[in-house]
């Protein structure tokens, strides 16, 4: 008898995502008009976005850019020589019965993504194109009772879209797939990268075959999935489904499928529909795009270090930890700040723990991101600093110093210091007489440890770090004390 999971075991996903990515643009991809998220409805719209006879698009070349970047930064090549089409169909959002995207010619192609799975370690999963594209507008079925409402904002907002080629092997990889797109964009400053607010959308093309072989199956593609987790819910229940279709001995049918986010369930939209019933021709009112080498290669300059390029230097040049590196390169605004702070301190380990440890419980209890601090990446190198020389000991920078530099955001971290009074004492004869001390507390203990009981050690650095109201270092102490406990033997 074949169980559940022997059935699932014998078959391999097959996924390939579509990416639409909206630009941070400030203006439309074909007029003036704000692209800004939201506003009152169709107050976004000129004629252009109306899509009015008579009226004529015009390109921004700020979208040409975030495409190359996006490009370049995917390891794609780019087409010096591109073109936008007509892909026509009739909605009531699009009110030129057309949009305007790049079939035949995109901009980009040919690039992949590196990701790190558990299953197969480091694996390229390749792009086949990025092209540049118009959103539609938004039909609004609830909010009358008897009409479809339409807002015409988004009508027209610089979308890219990023098609992988059918690489990804499970739920999981295709989550990873998308958060490296998402930090790549982010980092690139092109997108804001948010899936909730729709800035990054997903159509999910999923099939199933038998492992081992190598013929693809039918695929269904899941339109618009709006989180990472809907994502892998929705991946997860068409492969079951598609099993059980084909053990059934049904087969699985090309189709468009409509996820359901209550549910977890995938719904038939539409069959899909075929290249041709689009009717895609070349845009008779935008000239081709043409680029030189030069442009490409100035816009390469200007990139940015990329979150794996940032993660391998962590790595490898700084001595982190994997999980420290990825962690400091998932977010620009953080990376940043690391990087300052390791501009006035080498102790690079110091200041990753830091920005991972105290700042981040900061951030999360305070709601703020890591550029609203206040303490400054130079301020918080100052205080790594005093540690790393032994002036001030851990625990009371951050116990008190660290909360301390968060009220008073102008006061030098050493003037902070001396007036707490945490400075370590450099006195070498107060730290002599205060080991005298806690040595004297306990006689008997001495002779334990003599004895070979080298654990009552702790109890005389509890003792002595008690006494020293913090204004000793732990290490310095530690020394003195076995010093002292081995001398008089
Ligand atoms: P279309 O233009 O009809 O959408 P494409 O060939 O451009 O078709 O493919 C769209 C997406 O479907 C790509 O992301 C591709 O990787 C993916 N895809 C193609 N074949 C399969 C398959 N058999 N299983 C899963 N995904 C697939
Ligand atoms: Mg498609």
């Amino acid at each position: 008898m074949t169980s559940i999971p022997d059935k699932l075991y014998k078959y391999e996903l097959v996924i390939g995502l579509e990416v639409h990515i909206q630009l941070a643009t400030n203006t439309k991809i074909f007029s003036s008009d704000s692209a800004a998220f939201g506003g009152e409805p169709n107050s976004h719209v000129s004629i252009v976005s109306l899509g009015l006879p008579g009226s004529l698009p015009y390109l921004n070349s700020t979208v040409i850019d975030s495409a190359i970047k996006l490009g370049l930064a995917t390891n794609c090549s780019i087409n010096l020589e591109n073109r936008f089409d007509r892909k026509n169909y009739f909605y009531a959002d699009l009110p030129k019965g057309y949009q305007i995207t790049q079939d035949a010619l995109p901009i980009c192609k040919e690039g992949f993504i590196e990701i790190k799975t558990k299953a197969f370690g480091n694996r390229q999963i390749r792009i086949n194109r990025i092209h540049m594209e118009e959103d539609a507008g938004k039909s609004m079925h609830d909010q009358d009772l008897t009409d479809s409402l339409i807002d015409l904002n988004r009508a027209g907002v610089p979308l890219l879209e990023l098609v992988s080629e059918p690489d990804l092997r499970s739920a999981e990889e295709a989550a990873q797939f998308i958060s490296e797109v998402r930090k790549i964009v982010r980092f690139l400053g092109v997108s804001d990268g948010n899936m909730e607010e729709g800035s990054l959308r997903c159509d999910a093309n999923i099939s199933i075959r038998i492992k081992n072989t190598t013929a693809y199956g039918n695929r269904c593609e899941v339109k618009n999935v709006n989180s990472m987790r809907n994502l892998q819910r929705a991946i997860t229940y068409e492969f079951n489904r598609q099993v059980d279709v084909v053990e059934n001995g049904g087969s699985i049918e090309q189709q468009t499928l409509n996820f359901d986010a209550a549910t977890g369930i995938t719904s038939p939209l539409r069959s899909k529909e075929l290249a041709n019933d689009y009717r895609y021709f070349p845009e008779p009112d935008l000239l081709p795009v043409r680029l030189t080498e030069e442009y490409i290669k100035n816009i390469q300059a200007s990139l940015p270090e990329l979150p794996q390029q940032l993660e391998k230097r962590f790595i490898n040049e700084l001595g982190l930890s994997e999980y420290d590196a990825n962690l400091l390169a998932s977010e620009k605004e953080i990376s940043s700040y690391f990087n300052n702070v390791i501009k006035t301190t080498s102790d690079y380990k110091a200041a990753a723990n830091w920005i991972l440890g105290p700042v981040r419980s900061l951030l999360n209890e305070t709601g703020l991101s890591i550029s609203q601090l206040s303490t400054k990446p130079s301020s918080l190198a100052d205080l790594i600093n005093l540690i790393s020389t032994g002036k001030i000991s851990f625990t009371s920078a951050v116990q008190q110093v660290f909360p301390a530099m968060q009220k008073h955001p102008d006061h030098k971290v050493i003037d902070l210091v001396t007036e707490m009074n945490l400075l370590i004492s450099v006195d070498q004869n107060e730290l002599d007489n205060l080991v005298d001390e806690v040595l004297n507390l306990y006689p008997d203990k001495i002779i334990e440890y003599r004895k070979g009981k080298k654990a009552v050690l702790g109890l005389f650095m509890g003792e002595f770090m008690k006494r020293s109201k913090g204004k000793a270092d732990p290490k310095t102490a530690n020394s003195l004390i076995v010093k002292k406990l081995e001398e008089t033997k």
